[in-house]
């Protein structure tokens, strides 16, 4: 049996009285690749910052891995296993991408037996297969500036994974990528849900529909409807509330 790794209960988030997460109940399967798409002001950024700690729950409660989050400030909920990434990449351009993963390393984690299931290896071998994994093994060695948006992109989501994360939290990972990189970032995602939780915020339809299984729409805090690509985008309820608005063009 499955359980899950995340549990999100009547969730209520209020801003000076305004609600931008309005009991929300939400649950994620350990192991499971989840999208969350929804118009802008949807509450999908805020609905990141309570899992991540940054933001507290006015009502309601986060449950990671059994623990409620309630308590936990933004580097306990790190340790815990959350990692996080922004949209535009945070990585040092003045490093190699190998320089930039070892820095981030989890040392305390086997990364590689975390991502492929097997045994203990020296740091290299795993520093090795984590860049095989991101497809950066050629741009090893290059200073970070020099790499494609799309490769920046995918060398953050290698730094986030070098700590070993059990939940990856992403948002809006091909947001100007060429569709060449959206669909390399998108196998990436796919590959890595062999061994994490993972939760993407997307708008772009293409993309969801390359990666995604289950699909949850957000409106005004809560959420509208979930199942797959297409029964959301053939939803009554998605249509409308995406009426006026671009569904694939839509901004955070
Ligand atoms: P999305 O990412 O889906 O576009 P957000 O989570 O950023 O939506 O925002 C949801 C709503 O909450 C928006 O109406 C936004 O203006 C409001 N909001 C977000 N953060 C704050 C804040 N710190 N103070 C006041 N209002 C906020
Ligand atoms: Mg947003």
């Amino acid at each position: 049996m499955k359980s899950n790794i995340l549990e999100i209960q009547e969730l209520t988030v209020s801003f000076d009285g305004f609600k931008a997460l309005n009991k929300l109940n939400f649950s994620l399967e350990t192991g499971e690749l989840r999208v969350i798409i929804g118009p802008n002001g949807a509450g999908k950024t805020t609905f990141l910052d309570v899992i991540t700690g940054k933001v507290k729950p006015t009502i309601g409660n986060v449950i990671f891995k059994g623990k409620n989050l309630r308590t936990f400030s933004e580097h306990q909920v790190a340790r815990l296993g959350v990692g996080r990434k922004f949209q535009t990449p945070r990585i040092y351009l003045n490093l190699t991408p190998r320089e930039n993963l070892s820095l981030t390393f989890n040392p305390n984690k086997d990364v590689f037996a975390t991502l492929f299931g097997r045994t203990s290896r020296s740091e290299n071998t795993t520093l090795g297969g984590l860049l095989e994994t991101i497809d950066l093994i050629e741009k090893a060695d290059v200073l970070a500036n020099k790499l494609s948006h799309g490769e920046k992109q995918r060398l953050e989501i290698g730094m986030l994974v070098a700590q070993s994360p059990d939940l990856l939290l992403v948002d809006e990972p091909v947001a100007g990528l060429t569709d060449e990189e959206t669909e390399k970032v998108g196998n990436l995602l796919i590959n890595l849900a062999e061994s994490h939780s993972i939760i993407v915020i997307e708008h772009d339809m293409e993309f969801v529909r390359q990666i995604a299984r289950q699909v949850t729409v957000l409106h005004q805090g809560t959420v509208l409807c979930e199942g797959n690509i297409t029964e959301v985008q053939n939803d009554p309820r998605v249509i409308e509330v995406y009426l006026g608005q671009e569904m694939s063009t839509a901004d955070t």
